[in-house]
This record gives structure tokens, C-alpha cells and sequence, in this order.
């Protein structure tokens, strides 16, 4: 990563594929590159863009549909997934005509079939079937999935060249330096939803690679910015999971709150726009409404901001590379107070720790995000205080030591087991301990 060699953006390589809608992308920077008014609008708003939505059923499944809901006649939707939740699958699959509906669980195929019953959409199970959701042909894919489990779906919409919008940080985190080399090779068009990195996509196109000096996320700060270090050590589910500015799922919630989310964007952000660590800033801004920002050589920091409601980040992928109206009210800056800090880390020692694993590079990023996913799941469950989730991942990490980087969907799924077990081990120890 030689920020110092006058080329472009890894966004025009990978952002500029072959797809049907990649296509757009090449057009959109050939435009703002050459100057050559080669975007085709019409071309662009004649055809009803397929749309593959994995992870229905959860808060980014939710949005996306939504925003479906709100452009019918643009978008056709080809496949929906979901894990366990038939119900909310079928429903959403019967609403919007879809051609395909996956759930991960095998177990529940007859359920899905019954609650089909009486229309023509095609149904599957288990892993393979979210795999072959992911895999047909549609233009558009929101890759949802929450966690690790997202990896071998999302790269089945990356090999065939697809426009995925990426929710899913755990691809980046956990097997960056392949999925972005599958997604160069396949000319597929990634487009990043998380709402920070969707803000320095739009961003970084104020520059190019030579003039950047930074890139810096914004952070909330989480529900327990203002508390003393002594009440955060008691701090109940409850009190987590209850984020001041957005509402999102359980596990990304509870990463808020340690703001080991934070930790993971500075790792998704580094493989996604080629970034090393020291040059990822982190601030905090309570008001959470410039989403990040990107600071260039001759001193102009540009920042992106919207209301904080995920549907933004989402409307952008969706419609990329147009600007669809936003149904939902906009930000009225008039009245707004708007502060940032520089994170206090011995508060949140989670974004320090996820800044070593990402110096440390190999499988050490995929370590701390399987770890921290165990720990989640446990504090969750009730079984540790909230102050032993990060630490689960930095007793994990030393335990494990230095790997190498996973090449492979099978390396990744080792690594990833393997950190679980450990996790797992620590998380027994600590179970009920409350001193
Ligand atoms: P969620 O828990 O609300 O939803 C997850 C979805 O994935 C559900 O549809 C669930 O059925 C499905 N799923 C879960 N495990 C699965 C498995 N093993 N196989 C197949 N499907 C499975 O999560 P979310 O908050 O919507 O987050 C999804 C992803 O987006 C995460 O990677 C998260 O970090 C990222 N993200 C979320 C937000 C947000 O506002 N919620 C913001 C930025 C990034
Ligand atoms: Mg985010």
C-alpha cells in the first residue's frame, strides 16, 4: 500500500466492473475522470434493475426492503434469505414476487414450502441454498448476512461479477486481502453500505489517491460515552443494547456499545479503499450525522451527512450511480450542534486492539472478530459482564499468535473455528464471575 505512487483509486479498479451495472460504475468515473459526458441515464432507468436480498428478516434486510417497497417498477426481486425466520421470509417473498426464497436452516424446508404453498416461487435450505440465492442472476445483491457466516455467500455474488452492496464488514475483517482480490478479478462492483464507509465512498471522489492524507470515521460514542469507568463495569444488556442515534441489530448494537465496531470499520475501511492503519482516523461525534470524512493535502476535509437512519447508505448502493428522492425527511442542519473528540481509549480499548490486529495483518483481524462474536453471544446470553467481552478477544488473540492471512474460503473457516474454541474456553472461565 505506496500511498506515495500516483495511482488511482483501488475504487476505480474494483468499483469498475463488467456487470450490467458495474458497467454504470465504469461510465460514472469515466465521466468525472475524462470529463467525457458518457452517463447514460436512460440506459440506466429503462430496465427494472434484479435485486438479491441476503438477510432478509434482519435490520439492513429490513431497510433494503423498505426502500423496495418505496420504488416498485425499478427493482425485481430474484432471491431473499433468512435464517430461521420462515415467516418473515415467506412474507417478504409473497409481497414482493420474488423468484427464489432461501432459509439457512435446513430443518425448516417443509415449513418454507408450506408457507409458499400456492405461488410459483422456487425454494431452498441450508447453507447451499443461501449460496445459490446468492449465485443467481441478478443485478443488484445487499449481502446482509450478519457475521462470518456472510463470507461464502457474498463471494458467490463477487465471482459472478455482481454489484454488491456490503453490509457485511466481516468479509472485509475477517478475509480482506481475498475478497477484494476475487472481487478485482471477477469485475465485480462493490459498493460499501456500512453508513461510515459509504460516506468515504462518496467522499473520496472530491481527490484522488495522491492527495489524501486521511481518511476518518466518525463514531457515536455508543450509550455509555458519558459514564464513569466503575458504572460501565455493571452495565446490563439492557443498557447496551440501547444505542442513542441508530437502531440496528443485537450482536452490532452490543459492538457499539465496546465500539469494537468501530475497531472493525477501521479494518473493513483499510481493505476496502487500500488505507494503511495510520492513516484511518477515528472521532467521536455524539450527533452521528456526518457519516465520515476524508481529509486531502491541501487541507479541505470533505464530509458526507445525512440523517442517521441506515436507508441512506442504502439508497445510494441501491441507486448508484444515480441520486433517487429520499422518502423519508431529510437533515435540516439549522439548530444542530455538532462536536467530535479524539476516543478516549482507555475507555474503548477495543478500536486500539483492533488497530494492532490490523498492523499485525494475517488471519490476526479474523481472530478478534470470531473472538468477539463469541463474546457477544455470551454477554448476550447473560453468561459475562459486558467489561469481558473485549477482553475475550485479546486473551484469544495472544493464545492463538501470529497466522497467515486465509486464502481461501476453507482457510478462513479454520482460523475462524479455531478462535472460537479458544473464545469459547475463555468465555467457561469467566462465565458468572462477577468481580
Ligand atoms: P441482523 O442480525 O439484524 O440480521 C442478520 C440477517 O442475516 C437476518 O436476515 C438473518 O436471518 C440472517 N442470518 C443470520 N445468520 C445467518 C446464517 N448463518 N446464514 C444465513 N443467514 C443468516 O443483522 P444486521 O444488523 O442487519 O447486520 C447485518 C450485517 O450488516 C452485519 O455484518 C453488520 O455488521 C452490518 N451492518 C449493519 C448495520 C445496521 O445498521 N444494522 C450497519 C452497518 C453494517
Ligand atoms: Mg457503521
Amino acid at each position: 500500500m505506496d500511498l506515495s505512487q500516483p495511482s488511482s483509486w483501488r475504487l476505480f479498479s474494483v468499483f469498475c466492473g463488467v456487470a450490467p451495472m458495474a458497467s454504470a460504475a465504469v461510465l460514472w468515473f469515466g465521466e468525472i475522470m475524462s470529463a467525457v459526458p458518457l452517463r447514460n441515464n436512460k440506459a440506466v432507468a429503462a430496465a427494472a434493475r434484479t435485486v438479491t436480498v441476503l438477510g432478509a428478516t434482519g435490520s439492513i434486510g429490513d431497510s433494503t426492503m423498505d426502500l423496495l417497497r418505496g420504488a416498485r417498477g425499478r427493482y425485481s426481486v430474484e432471491a431473499l434469505t433468512a435464517n430461521t425466520n420462515v415467516e418473515g421470509l415467506a412474507k417478504l417473498a409473497r409481497e414482493f414476487g420474488a423468484r427464489f426464497a432461501a432459509i439457512a436452516d435446513p430443518a425448516r424446508l417443509g415449513e418454507l414450502k408450506d408457507a409458499l404453498a400456492g405461488t410459483d416461487i422456487e425454494c431452498g435450505a441450508g447453507e447451499s441454498a443461501i449460496i445459490e440465492a446468492a449465485a443467481r442472476p441478478a443485478d443488484w445483491v445487499m449481502a446482509a448476512v450478519s457475521g462470518a457466516a456472510g463470507l461464502k455467500p457474498a463471494l458467490a455474488a463477487v465471482d459472478r461479477g455482481a454489484t454488491v452492496a456490503l453490509a457485511n464488514k466481516e468479509c472485509l475483517v475477517c478475509a480482506g486481502d481475498f475478497f477484494m482480490q476475487r472481487a478485482a478479478k471477477a469485475g465485480a462492483c462493490i459498493l460499501p453500505a456500512d453508513s461510515e464507509h459509504n460516506a468515504l465512498f462518496q467522499a473520496l471522489s472530491s481527490g484522488n489517491r495522491e492527495e489524501l492524507v486521511r481518511v476518518i470515521i466518525t463514531a457515536s460514542g455508543g450509550p455509555f460515552r458519558t459514564w464513569a469507568p466503575a458504572d460501565i463495569e455493571r452495565a446490563t444488556l439492557e443498557q447496551a443494547l440501547k444505542h442513542p442515534n441508530w437502531s440496528m441489530g443485537q450482536k452490532i448494537t452490543i459492538d457499539s456499545a465496546t465500539m469494537m465496531n468501530k475497531g472493525l470499520e477501521i479494518i473493513e475501511a483499510s481493505f476496502l479503499f487500500d488505507v494503511p492503519a495510520d492513516r484511518i482516523g477515528v472521532l467521536i461525534h455524539p450527533q452521528s450525522l456526518v457519516h465520515s470524512m476524508v481529509e486531502f493535502r491541501d487541507g479541505s476535509i470533505v464530509a458526507q451527512m445525512a440523517r442517521n437512519d441506515m436507508r441512506f447508505p442504502i439508497l445510494y448502493a441501491l441507486a448508484y450511480p444515480d441520486r433517487l428522492e429520499a422518502p423519508f425527511g431529510r437533515l435540516s442542519l439549522a439548530g444542530q450542534r455538532l462536536e467530535f473528540d479524539e476516543p478516549d481509549l482507555r475507555r474503548y480499548p477495543a478500536i486500539g486492539i483492533a488497530r494492532e490486529a490490523l498492523r499485525e495483518g494475517g488471519a490476526a483481524p479474523a481472530v478478534l472478530n470470531a473472538a468477539n462474536e463469541v463474546a457477544v453471544e455470551a454477554f448476550l446470553a447473560g453468561k459475562i459482564r459486558f467489561t469481558r467481552i473485549v477482553p475475550v478477544g485479546v486473551e484469544t488473540r495472544s493464545s492463538i499468535g501470529s497466522r497467515p492471512a486465509p486464502r481461501t474460503v476453507a482457510e478462513a473457516r479454520e482460523i475462524d473455528a479455531e478462535a472460537r474454541r479458544i473464545a469459547g474456553e475463555c468465555v467457561e472461565r469467566w462465565t458468572g464471575v462477577t468481580a
